[in-house]
């Protein structure tokens, strides 16, 4: 399967949120409103817990669904962890690797984040990359290069072809369920530095089409000024996916952005 950006992705992460009678009712919402949000890729990542009973709902539904984490190993003595084939198993399609709350509470590295994405890509399933800054890296002039090295250790000895495979997403940690989001122009300048980036590695065709989603706080309102910035080709979405009313909005607040682009 060859990514594109050519229309807008937007992924909502659920997070710990949701029974599975509770995730079945949002995502049924969400169905009902599939016709108005074909021009967009949308998937749904909810907790490993309802990640079967969405799959069987959703069936041949346009709509995708997502896990929010996954071990490296197919199997084994990890007591508490998920494998890429289960994943698989379930109906995913993509996987959100190195989110900055694993990153800050469950000691998640560069290192592990790289083992963890080649073993995505080794059982066909499609990493969601998160990178990002903390306010204190920010205010230190330090974004680049923080983002920089989660992409080059994060990728590390992934060819090109895999590389296609792989979805950026960027989220400054001081932006993620804080209300703050940054400003269309502050979101765009990492994004074009991290198109910029892997083009050293992947070549400028490559990076023209890798999608790049921007997190942090993104809700209707401002979903449409984001997604209008170049290099910004969707969302990773947290508390806006939790109600269909926003998420659908900020679905549509996203096609029509990139309608004008
Ligand atoms: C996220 O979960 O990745 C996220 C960006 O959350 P929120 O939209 O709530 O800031």
């Amino acid at each position: 399967m060859t990514l594109t950006n050519a229309t807008p992705f937007i992924a909502g992460n659920w997070k710990m949120h949701k029974t599975v009678a509770e995730a079945d009712e949002l995502v049924s919402q969400l169905m009902a409103a599939s016709a108005d949000m074909m021009e967009a890729e949308v998937v749904v990542i909810p907790p490993f817990t309802a990640l079967n009973k969405v799959k069987n709902t959703l069936c041949e539904s346009p709509i995708q669904l997502g896990a929010q984490n996954m071990y490296w190993e197919d199997q084994g003595a990890y007591t508490g962890e998920i494998s890429p084939p289960m994943l698989v198993e379930a109906g995913c399609r993509y996987v959100v690797i190195g989110h900055s709350e694993r990153r800050q509470f469950f000691g998640e590295t560069n290192e592990t984040v790289n083992k963890k994405i080649k073993a995505a890509l080794y059982h066909g399933l499609l990493p969601i990359l998160c990178v990002g800054e903390s306010l204190e890296e920010r205010e230190k002039g330090e974004t680049m290069a923080k983002v920089g090295r989660q992409l080059s250790e994060g990728l590390e000895g992934l060819t090109p072809e895999q590389f296609s495979q792989v979805i950026i997403a960027y989220e400054p940690i001081w932006a993620i369920g804080t209300g703050l989001t940054a400003t269309p122009e502050q979101a765009q300048e990492v994004h074009a530095f991290i198109r910029e980036k892997l083009s050293e590695n992947y070549g400028n065709t490559a990076c023209s089409c890798a999608i790049i989603l921007y997190g942090g706080s993104v809700k209707p309102a401002n979903a449409f000024s984001l997604l209008k910035e170049k290099d910004i080709n969707g969302a990773l979405v947290g508390g806006a996916a939790l109600k269909a009313d926003s998420f659908i909005e900020l679905v549509k607040e996203s096609i029509r952005a990139y309608r004008e682009k």
